[in-house]
């Protein structure tokens, strides 16, 4: 059957994905189609999307993709640290800059559902020292910011 979805150009996809590639050769690790076909639903979207947007996403490609398939890549693609998951939003989104590990924070429009990734060092390190003063080890240190984005601000006062 021919493939009749379009091509997506997005820049910065492509080398995403060479870059997915390259990080699961290096650990010996296969990248299935479905894999790849999340990251780069994620990229495409260019926001976050839970795992039921995901699926149906994947679903006119993929007629075998399950919620429990998706989870499992959406949990391969955060151990790699390409995909961060949004706690408040139960949802996922394709990391900026996955070449280092990295503590970020997202400020997430609660209006249009645009996700920002930022990496502000003194929010990670104010993070980690509240947490030893209190004597936890972190092991999750993303901090999630709601509110109205610009773009969403502008429209209002227009209004
Ligand atoms: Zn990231
Ligand atoms: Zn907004």
């Amino acid at each position: 059957m021919a493939k009749t979805h379009k091509a997506i150009h997005t820049p910065g996809l492509e080398g995403a994905l060479d870059r997915l590639e390259h990080l699961c050769r290096a650990r010996g690790q296969r990248l299935t189609r479905q894999r790849r076909a999340v990251l780069s639903s994620l990229l495409s979207a260019g926001r976050a999307l839970s795992a039921y947007e995901l699926l149906e996403r994947l679903r006119p490609e993929d007629g075998k993709s399950t919620p429990a398939s998706v989870y499992r890549s959406l949990d391969f693609l955060m151990t790699l640290g390409v995909v961060h998951r949004l706690e408040s939003t139960r949802s996922f989104i394709a990391c900026e800059h996955p070449e280092t590990p990295h503590w970020v924070q997202f400020l997430i429009c609660r209006r249009c559902g645009q996700v920002v990734e930022a990496e502000d060092e003194r929010i990670a390190a104010a993070t980690e020292s509240l947490g030893q003063r209190l004597g936890f080890a972190l092991d999750q240190r993303v901090v999630e910011l709601t509110g109205v984005c610009e773009g969403c601000r502008g429209s209002a006062a227009r209004h």
